[in-house]
C-alpha cells in the first residue's frame, strides 16, 4: 500500500486518481496486516484497489466526474464497495472517470482527461479510465468499474488490461450513482482474469436493497475459472469449445491492426482445443441508434434528481425555484451530459415516444434473441472490443457521434444483458494495445474467466 501510494503520487500526471487518502488505506492496510498475523486472512486481504468515482463512499468524496458533485459526500457505501471492505481490500481511494459514466475516452470528466500509460497523448478508454490507466501503469493490482454501453472492456482494451462485465443483475446497483438504469453494470478490472475472478466474487451476489439484482446464491468464479471442461487435456484445455465469430464483428472496415491481433488470439484459442464457428449478429449496426435512445432516455430520468435541492451543486443566485433549477444544472452538468438528457427527454416525449423509445425497445429484445440463437452454434462470442487502438486526447475535436460509433462491438452484449470480457489480444499500431472481447450466455461469466485464464 505504501510502494503503491507513492507510485500514485509520481504519476499524478496520469489524472487517474481524482482523490488519494494516504492515511486510511496505510491503516486498513495495517489493520489487513494484523488479520492476517492472526490467520483470518482471505485471498482479498490486504490487496491494494481504488474505485471508479461512480461508487458512493461513506469515507471519501463522490462526485461522478461531475461539477454537480463536487463536495458530495454519500452518507453510505455502495455495496460493491461495502464487499470489497468487508473481503478486506485497501481502499487508496477514487478514480477518474467520464461524467456520469458517459463517454468512451475519458474526455467527459470534469476533472480533466485521463492519459493512457502506453502512450500519454491518447486516451485510456471511458468511461472507467481511471481505472484502466491506474491497473495499466501498475499504480494499482486492480480497480472497479461500471459499464453501461462498454465501459469496462473498451478501456481495458484500449490499456491492455482484463477486465469483466458481468450478466445484467450479478453485482448490486446499489449505491452506484445511475447512468441507464437498464444496463449499468459493475465489474473488476485488473491484470488477468484469474485476478477478475477473485474479484468479481467478493464484489458480487444477491443485494435486497436492489431490485434488479439476480437472486441467486454466491459464486466462486475463481473455481469456476479453474475447473476442468469435460474432455479437456493439458495442452488442450478448451477442447470441444466452440468460439463463435459473428460475421459482423468482422467488418471491412475494422482498423487491419486490430483485426491481425484479434486473429492472432484467435489462432491461439484453436491451439488450446477452441473450434472457430461462424455466426451471425445481424443487428448489430442497429445496436447504436437502439443504445443511444434507450441509455440517454434512462438517463434524463435519472439525472432529474440533480436539482440543486436534495444534494450537489447548487446555483449561487437565481431568482425563483425554476431559475434555481435551470441555474443549477446548466452551471454543474457538462456538454455531453446535457446532450443526453436533450436528446432522452426528446425521444421519451409525447409523439416521439412510439416513434422512438418503443422501437428502440423492441430492437433491443430482436438483438438479445439473436444472441440466443447464436448460443444455439456456439458456446463463447469472440470478436473485437473496438475498431481502433486508442486514439488521440482531442482527436475527435468534440463530434460525439465518432465515439458514438466506435462503441459498436460493446453494445450489443451490454443491451442483450450479457456478461462481456477484454482480455489482451497483442498490440496494434504505434505498440497500442489490442483486446479480445469474449461474450458468453447469461451467468455464463466462470466459463468466460476460464477461457481468458486459458489464453493467459
Ligand atoms: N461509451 C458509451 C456511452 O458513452 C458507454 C459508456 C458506459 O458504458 N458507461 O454511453
Amino acid at each position: 500500500t505504501q510502494h503503491l501510494l507513492g507510485r500514485a503520487q509520481a504519476h499524478a500526471h496520469l489524472g487517474s486518481f481524482l482523490h488519494l487518502d494516504p492515511e486510511a488505506a496505510l491503516s486498513t492496510a495495517r489493520a489487513a496486516d494484523a488479520a492476517r498475523a492472526a490467520g483470518q486472512a482471505g485471498p482479498l486481504t490486504g490487496v491494494p484497489l481504488a474505485h471508479k468515482d461512480i461508487f458512493v463512499t461513506a469515507d471519501m468524496p463522490t462526485t461522478a466526474g461531475s461539477k454537480m458533485l463536487a463536495h458530495y459526500r454519500s452518507p453510505f457505501d455502495a455495496t460493491v464497495v461495502a464487499r470489497l471492505k468487508a473481503a478486506g481490500t485497501v481502499s487508496l481511494g477514487k478514480l477518474n472517470c467520464d461524467e456520469y459514466a458517459m463517454g468512451s475516452a475519458n474526455e467527459n470528466s470534469a476533472y480533466g482527461p485521463v492519459h493512457n500509460p502506453w502512450d500519454t497523448q491518447r486516451v485510456p478508454g471511458g468511461s472507467s479510465g481511471g481505472s484502466a490507466a491506474a491497473v495499466a501503469a501498475r499504480l494499482l493490482p486492480a480497480a472497479t468499474g461500471t459499464d453501461t454501453g462498454g465501459s469496462i472492456r473498451q478501456p481495458a482494451s484500449f490499456s491492455g488490461i482484463t477486465g469483466i462485465k458481468p450478466t445484467y443483475g450479478v453485482c448490486s446497483r446499489y449505491g452506484m450513482i445511475a447512468f441507464a438504469s437498464s444496463l449499468d453494470q459493475a465489474g473488476p478490472m485488473a491484470r488477468s482474469a484469474e485476478d477478475c475472478a477473485l474479484l468479481l466474487s467478493a464484489m458480487s451476489g444477491f443485494d435486497e436493497r436492489d431490485a434488479t439484482s439476480a437472486e441467486r446464491p454466491a459464486q466462486n468464479f475463481h473455481a469456476q475459472m479453474l475447473s476442468a471442461r469435460e474432455g479437456a487435456t493439458a495442452s488442450q484445455p478448451l477442447k470441444g469449445l466452440r468460439v463463435g465469430l459473428p460475421q459482423e464483428f468482422f467488418p471491412a472496415a475494422l482498423a487491419a491492426d486490430v483485426n491481425g491481433a484479434v486473429r492472432h488470439a484467435l489462432a491461439e484459442l484453436e491451439k488450446l482445443g477452441a473450434t472457430l464457428v461462424e455466426v451471425s449478429l445481424p443487428r448489430t449496426e442497429l445496436s447504436i441508434p437502439v443504445y443511444y435512445i434507450i441509455a440517454p432516455a434512462e438517463a434524463s430520468s435519472n439525472l432529474s434528481r440533480f436539482d440543486g435541492v436534495k444534494f450537489g451543486h447548487r446555483a449561487g443566485q437565481f431568482d425563483d425555484l425554476l431559475d434555481m433549477y435551470k441555474k443549477t444544472r446548466a452551471e454543474g452538468f457538462g456538454a455531453e451530459v446535457k446532450r443526453r438528457i436533450m436528446i432522452g427527454t426528446y425521444v421519451l416525449s409525447h409523439g416521439y415516444y412510439d416513434a422512438y423509445y418503443l422501437q428502440a425497445q423492441k430492437l433491443r429484445r430482436m438483438i438479445a434473441e439473436d444472441f440466443q440463437r447464436c448460443f444455439t452454434q456456439c458456446d463463447v462470442i469472440a470478436g473485437p472490443v473496438a475498431p481502433t487502438v486508442a486514439w488521440k486526447i482531442g482527436e475527435q475535436g468534440g463530434d460525439p457521434l465518432q465515439a458514438y460509433l466506435a462503441d459498436i462491438f460493446t453494445l450489443p452484449a451490454s443491451l442483450a444483458g450479457l456478461p462481456g470480457m477484454s482480455v489482451p489480444a497483442g498490440f496494434g499500431a504505434g505498440g497500442l494495445p489490442v483486446g479480445l472481447q469474449l461474450i458468453g450466455n447469461y451467468f455464463a461469466e466462470g466459463q468466460l474467466l476460464h477461457t481468458a485464464h486459458a489464453l493467459q
